[in-house]
């Protein structure tokens, strides 16, 4: 996965000003069949990864055995839980986002194929580094897998990853790509770019702690035309945000909370207590500056931006750019 950490950038220019507080209570969003419609972000104890990024603390970690079965038993019983939630009239949305990469694990793999066949799943998605092998995307239903990918220039060559994404479009995948915005990862980039499938979205993070000059970030911008919204953290304050209502974060004990970055609990999701809990509610941070929160934030236009492709980062009318 890319590692998107807790928020270190400041709040940058051009963002929505402070808002006032949401009316509490507002309920969440039915989904057509009467149930909710909710988009799930699962984060489970998996803190292990094949790659050594140097900006990354999870950079070669190992898991232990005992680790790893606790993390497969905490997908399957998640996976178990979206299974049994059919005929219920939700509809739902996952998201993995390890700490680590999950693809190189089997139950992942099984996982994001599983949730895939199931009417009431609308998305499944991960973030991965696509070190794995792609043949097993084949068994999926590819209308509703999608990867967002990140691709760590330094871990893996052009050629080798580049082949990965032509499996992908071979295959009829779904999915983005990306890069952190590392000086040194701007050839790289282009190169990328360049190769890429056109039909494919690239995407750049701001790096940890990075200013970007407009010169340089005009030169990340020209690759990635939505990489204004990654240059600066956002300020959230007080600002409504999905999560919490529609949007939920949940780890491998079934521990519910607005989003990675908001600590509070909302309840559990195998006791069914966060459902009581789903109401709109404005965000308690200041900043918010990592895409899987602030593309949920309301004051900014990127469910619209990202519209069907909200949890892949897909943009809604990215077309051939060549
Ligand atoms: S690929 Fe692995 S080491 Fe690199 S950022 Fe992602 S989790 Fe960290
Ligand atoms: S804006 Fe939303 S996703 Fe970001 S920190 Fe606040 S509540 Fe979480």
């Amino acid at each position: 996965m890319t590692f998107l950490g807790m928020p270190s950038r400041g709040p940058g220019p051009g963002v929505a000003p402070a808002g006032s507080p949401l009316p509490a209570g507002s309920p969440a969003p039915a989904a057509p069949g009467g149930g909710v419609d909710l988009s799930l972000l699962y984060r489970g104890p998996l803190a292990s990864c094949d790659y050594d990024c140097p900006y990354c603390p999870f950079a070669k970690r190992r898991d232990t055995p005992e680790q790893l079965r606790a993390d497969r038993a905490a997908l399957e019983r998640f996976t178990g839980w979206v299974a049994d939630r059919a005929g219920t009239g939700d509809t739902l949305s996952v998201l993995f986002t390890p700490w680590g990469e999950g693809l190189v694990r089997s139950w992942y793999r099984r996982a994001l194929v599983g949730l895939s066949r199931l009417p009431h799943v609308r998305r499944v998605a991960i973030q991965t580094n696509l070190s794995c092998r792609t043949d097993w995307l084949a068994e999926a239903d590819l209308a509703t897998l999608a990867l967002w990918v990140t691709y760590h220039p330094g871990q893996v060559g052009h050629e080798r990853f580049l082949a990965k994404c032509r499996e992908l479009d071979r295959l009829g995948v779904r999915y983005s790509v990306g890069v952190v915005g590392e000086p040194g990862h701007l050839a790289a980039a282009r190169r990328l770019r360049a190769e890429l499938s056109p039909a494919v979205y690239l995407w750049v993070n701001a790096a940890e702690g990075r200013t970007y000059t407009d010169a340089v970030a005009a030169d990340w911008q020209a690759l990635d035309p939505h990489f204004g919204y990654s240059r600066h953290a956002h300020p959230s304050a007080g600002l409504p945000c999905r999560t919490g209502e529609s949007v939920l974060s949940v780890d491998g004990d079934g521990t519910v909370r607005r989003c990675h970055f908001v600590r509070d609990v909302l309840g559990n999701l195998y006791d069914g207590s966060y459902l009581a809990q789903l109401r709109a509610r404005p965000c308690p941070l200041p900043v918010c500056d990592c895409h899987i929160g602030y593309v949920h934030l309301e004051t900014l236009p990127l469910h619209e931006v990202f519209a069907g492709g909200v949890l892949e980062r897909v943009p809604h009318d990215w077309r051939p750019q060549r």
